[in-house]
């Protein structure tokens, strides 16, 4: 087995009540553990099953199957969602981007609580199961990007920032039909140091 479920570098209920603790739980031990799973059983026998790189795997599909692809999309997906969703994260954040990645975002989207406005409206606008995200496109230059199910930016040569995952599962139990509570709460809970710390 190669891949195994990350550990959270702080306790479920260190988000609250922003993030309430049993949605964290759940989310983590049931369905990050399930694509973990998924992603080592669709591996088997293809030609990427010792890659240890999820974001290579992802962007090297053309190496696998294709009665298979679609598999590892899914599960290898939502195995690096999810591991770049928590290591985002951090209890009541207080800080707002710094140095290189400030300057970027104020002059891509004019200023961080546009920026803000210009997240939360895409996040608003997934319909269904997916993320809003904010990448890097091949020139480094920042995007705002929707992506659908477990696809994950790599997949169309972006390099995935910050995200928000808008599936039911990550926010039901607390703000049942209330997204927009739950994408507004995800500001709160923002690492800015790890995302700066991934910007390539
Ligand atoms: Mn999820």
């Amino acid at each position: 087995m190669t891949f195994v479920l990350p550990e959270l570098s702080f306790a479920y209920d260190a988000l609250e009540p922003h993030i309430d603790a049993r949605t964290m739980e759940i989310h983590h031990s049931k369905h990050h553990q399930w694509y973990t799973n998924k992603v080592n059983a669709a591996l088997e026998w293809t030609a990427l099953e010792s890659e240890t790189n999820m974001s290579f795997i992802l962007s090297h599909l053309d190496q696998i199957a294709e009665e298979k692809r679609q598999a590892v999309v899914n599960s290898g997906g939502g195995r690096l969602n999810h591991s770049i969703f928590w290591s985002t994260m951090w209890p009541d954040w207080w800080g707002a981007p710094e140095w290189a990645l400030a300057d970027m975002i104020n002059e891509t989207f004019g200023s961080f609580d546009s920026f803000k406005e210009q997240f939360t409206q895409k996040a608003s606008t997934v319909f269904g199961s997916g993320r809003a995200r904010l990448c890097q496109d091949e020139n480094g230059k920042l995007v705002l990007k929707r992506t659908s199910f477990q696809d994950n930016p790599v997949m169309s040569n972006l390099h995935p920032l910050l995200g928000i995952d808008v599936r039911e599962h990550a926010y039901y139990l607390n703000y049942q039909n209330r997204r927009p509570d739950y994408i507004a709460a995800r500001w709160n809970v923002v690492d800015w140091t790890k995302v700066a710390e991934r910007l390539q």
